[in-house]
């Protein structure tokens, strides 16, 4: 399992990642198992740059959130009405807004609309109304820093503070 699926199953598990230096922080650290300490062990490094936001090496990459093509395939599997073409556009534009590409922003909404299609109930920071870059929430999302770097901001979990964008 790579860094941001580990990231992702920690988060929908009910846990709070946070980078004190080089630490590593989780909590409740008394619920985790042996097989998810040995996980974040092995992805430690991935982990601390993703949760600082600075992850050189993803920001360095193309197209960071493009759809595997087994993804693509299957939203595209069937053909998108009028509706669903609204919200891709109207979902791009929100997502450019915070600053992405327009390639980043087409790829997080393609991930977006397949997350629909698979009535994934998950959701980003891009879509909350308190994400202005920074969480506006914290604490009611169980972070205990209103930091949130690109990597979480784009990673699909649930958030107990999330609230839709209007
Ligand atoms: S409340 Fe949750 S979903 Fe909303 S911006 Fe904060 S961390 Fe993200």
């Amino acid at each position: 399992m790579g860094a941001r699926d580990l990231l992702h199953d920690m988060l929908a598990a009910g846990f709070t990642l946070e980078v004190a230096g080089e630490k590593l922080l989780v909590t409740p650290a008394s619920n985790l198992t042996d097989d998810m300490r040995e996980a974040l062990r092995a992805c430690k490094p991935e982990l601390l740059e993703l949760l600082a936001g600075g992850n050189a090496h993803r920001l360095a990459q193309e197209r960071p959130y493009r759809p595997s093509p087994a993804q693509g395939n299957a939203a595209h599997a069937d053909a998108w009405d009028d509706a669903a073409i609204a919200r891709f556009q109207a979902r791009t534009g929100h997502i450019r807004r915070h600053g992405f590409t327009e390639q980043d922003a087409d790829d997080l909404a393609e991930q977006m609309h397949l997350r629909d299609v698979r009535a994934d109930y998950r959701h980003l920071c891009l879509e909350c109304k308190h994400y202005r870059g920074r969480c506006g929430n914290h604490k009611a999302a169980g972070l205990h820093t209103t930091d949130v770097g690109r990597g979480l901001a784009t990673m699909f979990q649930h958030c107990p503070g999330f609230s839709e964008v209007n």
